[in-house]
């Protein structure tokens, strides 16, 4: 029997749910979407509508399943987004600010806010 390698090191992403990325590499380099979610222990993102794979589905006729072959989102390496800010229109970077008391992130080129 194999041991799954298990890795105990957890990364911070410079990308977070719910963020519009810009992906940066590969097959869909130059599209934007938003992260769908973050696998932070394997240092990738799901990106709406990147990285599209076909997928076969079982059939499951209690859950109103039909089965066959759907389109799904394959994670991705999260060096290949990066953050996009729909003021620049530019993938950019982030700078951390405190706004009322609370942590926000901005961007560096035009200091808008990021998270809303
Ligand atoms: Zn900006």
């Amino acid at each position: 029997m194999r041991m799954k390698k298990q890795t105990v090191e957890k990364h911070d992403l410079h990308v977070k749910t719910g963020d519009r990325v810009i992906i940066t590499a590969g097959k869909d380099k130059g599209k934007i979407g938003n992260v769908k979610s973050v696998l932070a222990s394997e240092n990738k993102v799901i990106v709406e509508g990147a990285n599209m794979i076909t997928k076969a589905v079982k059939p499951n006729p209690m859950a109103g399943i039909q089965g066959g072959l759907t389109q799904m989102e394959a994670p991705m390496d999260s060096s290949k987004v990066m953050l996009y800010c729909s003021s620049c229109e530019k993938a950019t970077r982030v700078k951390h600010e405190v706004v009322d008391n609370k942590k926000v992130r901005v961007c560096k080129k035009c200091g808008e806010q990021l998270d809303v």
